[in-house]
């Protein structure tokens, strides 16, 4: 590896890593759903060599993972005792916006919309993007308008990417073992499907896959899919008095209940959701699949029990129909877990202040990696890393949030090996 490399800038590595067309698939059979996440999979595990990292490994399931190892000689208070942290980003990008062919533009953001070059009609508006505000007169990046960005989570990839190089270098500050994953397949819920947590041997991690400059997460929704399956009876139309049960009516008279302040569309912060998402069908059977999200538990109870309410009010206005109600855990709020292991948050927050950044908790109305690794007993919080309106052609990246990631990791590592040097004996806690 040339030594430029080693030093290339965050925003460089990023600009490099957004080219590269990484997006999965829904409902693909294969792991990764898609050969092409490998391509940046190859490259990462490449430059890791290059930059003397000996323990890397790209799995068969597409997982890159790497071991740097601790560089506190003995005698140093924190030898030996310091908790091994994970850090993590996924290497794909939504199905629900074309990644390939994505052309950054950087530029200094001099206030107003923004048009996209590649599609006029595509335009990051300032009023719907508060954040740009506070880009006036810095660098940030877009995509033309013809693709998505990929700041999701190429972003996060490029942060740790620098980190590693830096914490891999001969400068580098003194750390304990540092873990690095780089995950196939997160933006189709399967990111920790193949996951091998005895591989990757840390006690904590931190995705790097969120926000705003200062935004940090440890809490997401808890959720749970539904399904509402309509069977009925079909005949010949010209025949079907007294005898056809439509099921497609019977499934329109429910969806046509679901409680419209309950949807996405109209609820923000801590409330939580009912989305019908998909629905298929003709006269014998027909069904619809929804989200169903809240922060707690107890919310996902009370959905479930209202959508039981409904198929009770909808089954006598259609005899004969037969309705059912199926439903399934998907993953859990992380913030109960993360509450027993405060030091897992408290590290990033005091980082986070370290790199000049004030911090913001801030409640993830979706789920992470982080939500299944911790309910896997890794906690996970996870990291702001620039970017803004995922999954579509206006993401766009502040160039500040990516390099204050870059630091914020750097202090996160440093303070961890404050808390082993604080600690009577090791190893860490789990
Ligand atoms: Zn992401």
């Amino acid at each position: 590896m040339k030594p430029a490399r080693r030093q290339e800038s965050a925003l460089d590595r990023f600009l490099r890593y957004a080219r590269i067309d990484t997006q999965s698939a829904e409902d693909a059979p294969r792991v990764p759903s898609t050969r092409k996440q490998l391509d940046l999979a190859r490259l990462l595990l490449a430059e890791l060599k290059g930059l003397g990292v000996k323990r890397a490994r790209l799995d068969a399931h597409g997982y890159v993972m790497a071991t740097i190892p601790s560089n506190l000689p003995p005698g140093h208070p924190a030898f030996g005792k310091v908790a091994r942290v994970g850090l993590i980003a996924h290497l794909d990008t939504s199905p629900s916006a074309s990644g390939a062919g994505v052309k950054p533009r950087v530029f200094t953001y001099r206030g107003g919309d923004i048009r996209l070059s590649g599609n006029r009609e595509v335009v990051i508006r300032a009023r719907e993007n508060p954040e740009l505000k506070k880009q006036v007169g810095k660098r940030i990046v877009t995509s033309d308008g013809t693709t998505l960005l990929g700041a999701d989570d190429k972003a996060g990839v490029a942060a740790i990417m620098t980190l590693a190089a830096q914490l891999a270098g001969l400068e580098a500050p003194l750390h304990g073992e540092v873990q690095l994953a780089f995950t196939p397949d997160e933006e189709v819920g399967r990111g920790t499907a193949h996951f091998d947590l005895a591989r990757f041997a840390a006690d904590v991690a931190y995705t790097f896959d969120g926000g705003t400059l200062g935004e940090l997460n440890k809490e997401t929704f808890s959720a749970d899919g539904a399904t509402i399956t309509v069977h009925g009876r079909n005949i010949h139309p010209g025949e079907a008095k007294g005898v056809m049960v439509n099921a497609l009516r019977a499934l329109a008279d429910v969806i046509v209940r679901l409680p419209r302040e309950l949807s996405p569309e109209r609820t923000e912060g801590h409330q939580g959701f009912i989305h019908p998402h998909a629905a298929t069908g003709e006269e014998a059977l027909a069904s619809v699949k929804l989200l169903l999200r809240d922060f707690d538990v107890a919310g996902l109870k009370r959905q479930k029990r209202l959508l039981e309410g409904i198929l009770r009010e909808v089954r006598p206005l259609h005899p004969g129909a037969r309705l059912v109600l199926e439903v399934k855990a998907s993953y859990r709020n992380m913030r109960d877990r993360l509450a027993q292991v405060p030091e897992v948050t408290g590290a990033l927050e005091e980082a986070t202040r370290r790199a000049g950044v004030k911090p913001r908790w801030v409640p993830i109305r979706g789920g992470t990696d982080g939500s299944r690794l911790t309910a896997m007993g890794l906690p996970t919080p996870n990291v702001f890393a620039g970017g803004q309106n995922f999954h579509g052609p206006t993401e766009w990246l502040a160039v500040e949030g990516l390099e204050k990631a870059v630091l914020t990791g750097r202090h996160l590592v440093e303070v961890w090996v404050e808390l082993g040097a604080k600690r009577k004996s090791g190893p860490f806690w789990l």
